[in-house]
């Protein structure tokens, strides 16, 4: 078996059908609209799990990175839609850290973080979470959170992310519901 020497993460062929670019996005209701826009499509179109972010400046509005949840079709555990985004977000500026260069950048994400994501949200130098469904409507439905604590939010409050819970919830269960009707996988290892 030859060694493997590059991991390549896409987004689905459909993305920049759902996604405008050049749009500004002017509250919290627009940007988790995307997230669960993106959430809802990668069912539909079987491109991965029912799981979607996007990452913008917090100033300007600017859509800087969107992300689906991508295991499944990437081979990769770490393909969650929150770290997809944030992956992408850092080529995009080009910096490991998406508040090297003083600006402000918030995730979006249709379901409140995994431990992986959560850890990963603390590490990517956004300044903003927002969440829509709960840990607990992934876990209805199958998924594992993994170790995801009320002192886990805590610890990101504390290293200054500002943390905002189910904004769209009911719109982004149905899309959890919608995967687990449908006979959608349950990929936790
Ligand atoms: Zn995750």
């Amino acid at each position: 078996m030859a060694a493997v020497k590059n991991i390549t993460i896409t987004l689905p062929e459909w993305i920049n059908e759902v996604v405008d670019w050049q749009k500004t996005y002017h509250n919290d209701q627009e940007k988790m609209a995307l997230a669960v826009e993106l959430s809802k499509q990668n069912v539909l179109r079987g491109t991965g799990g029912p799981f979607g972010s996007a990452i913008f400046a917090c100033d300007s509005g600017k859509l800087i990175s969107v992300g689906v949840n991508r295991v499944m079709p990437m081979h990769n555990s770490a393909a969650h839609g929150e770290m997809v985004a944030i992956m992408f977000a850092e080529q995009q500026v080009q910096s490991f850290s998406l508040h090297a260069d003083g600006v402000k950048r918030e995730l979006f994400t249709s379901c409140e973080p995994c431990a992986m994501c959560l850890g990963g949200t603390l590490w990517s130098g956004v300044k903003r979470l927002v969440c829509a469904a709960t840990a607990d409507d992934a876990r209805a439905i199958g998924f594992d959170e993994g170790p995801v604590e009320a002192s886990s939010y805590q610890y990101l409050t504390d290293a200054g992310i500002e943390v905002v819970r189910l904004v769209q919830r009911d719109e982004a269960n149905a899309v959890l519901q919608l995967y687990a009707n449908g006979g959608g996988e349950i990929y936790n290892g």
